[in-house]
């Protein structure tokens, strides 16, 4: 039996949700919808030092005003939802200690200042610095430490980062719904934290486990993740899980074509970039939203919609509902 779909939408409250978010929540639902299956939203908040007040909410209440309802949370059908991942570090540390203990992850005690002077040391002979296994090894580093050599480090009260071990040399096939085919070779890759300092879990290990043990059938995001695509589907294979499809959707990019639309372009554009007005917790400064700029949400939808996304040959309409867009919807018409 082919498995049910169930996509999420995973947002970082660091600030506002901006219509790049929007977008790709809007695209997760239509999917889902579509193929008579669930939309889960998922608060991604492990980065506590990025953490703003008032994101979470903000992105409850774009989505509530966009017509984008999510399943599972609150009075819906199963009330168990929206997911927080700082309500679930501890499942992260087991997890770690899964790959620690199956030897694709170790532990680092590398201070800062090491790193900064590897990092110096490579780039004065014009090299860019790449923290992985293999490099370590042939620097002859501190790498192999024993059992008994870890216990000490840590006993001693030093800081220690949980890393991935990534494979030294393999050329990765992998496949994105949009893009097609993409291949890397391993070796260029840094051994990504996955356990920090500070107990909590880095977005990669935390971001895995979360669409494993959710059962997320289709990773639909943006493209500025791509690059993280091979160590997901490594994790997914360290693990033993089987990995979900990727979507990774084009970026909406600033009306002058040069780079990508972001939460700090609100208002300077000369248009609203965030579905509702967000008032900054630290400054005060107001950033204008379409719901108060008199948008309705159905114009914001549309307008979404067909942001790298056609409805195919022979459709000219211009205004759809959203159930004419779920109708429409498919993945096959996103631009790359
Ligand atoms: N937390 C990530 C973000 O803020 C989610 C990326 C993903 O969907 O995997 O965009």
């Amino acid at each position: 039996m082919a498995q049910k779909v169930r996509v999420r939408f995973a947002p970082s409250p660091t600030g506002p949700l901006h219509i790049g978010g929007v977008r790709t929540a809007l695209f997760n639902y239509l999917f889902a919808k579509k193929h008579g299956g669930d939309f889960i939203l998922r608060i991604e908040d492990t980065d506590q030092t990025r953490y703003v007040e008032g994101a979470e909410d903000y992105v409850k209440e774009s989505l509530a005003w966009c017509n984008i309802p999510y399943d599972e949370g609150p009075g819906k059908e199963k009330d168990c939802g929206p997911y927080r991942q700082s309500e679930r570090k501890d499942l992260y540390k087991n997890y770690a200690q899964k790959l620690i203990d199956s030897g694709n992850a170790y532990y680092a005690f590398d201070s800062a200042e090491e790193l900064d002077a590897h990092r110096k040391e490579h780039e004065s002979q014009r090299k860019t610095f790449i923290y992985n296994w293999h490099n370590r090894l042939k620097l002859n580093n501190s790498l192999l430490l024993s059992a008994e050599e870890v216990q000490q480090k840590m006993n001693a009260g030093k800081a220690y980062v949980v890393r991935f071990k990534s494979p030294s040399s393999q050329i990765l096939h992998m496949s994105d719904m949009i893009r097609g085919g993409i291949q890397i070779d391993t070796s260029v890759l840094d051994d990504k934290v996955l356990f920090k300092s500070d107990g909590m879990p880095t977005y990669h290990l935390a971001n895995i486990v979360d669409d494993h043990l959710m059962e997320i059938s289709h990773v639909i995001r943006g493209e500025e993740w791509l690059p993280s695509m091979p160590l997901h589907v490594l994790l997914y294979e360290a693990f033993g899980w089987e990995a979900p499809k990727f979507a990774h959707l084009p970026l909406i990019l600033k009306p002058t074509g040069k780079g990508k639309l972001s939460k700090r372009d609100g208002d300077k554009l000369g248009f609203p970039v965030f579905p509702l007005q967000w008032k900054d917790p630290k400054t005060g400064a107001i950033a204008s939203g379409y719901r108060e700029d008199g948008y309705l949400p159905e114009t914001l939808v549309n307008m979404l919609a067909f942001l790298g996304w056609n409805a195919g040959e022979g459709s000219e309409k211009e205004m759809y509902s959203l159930d004419e867009l779920i109708e429409a919807f498919s993945l096959e018409h996103v631009s790359k």
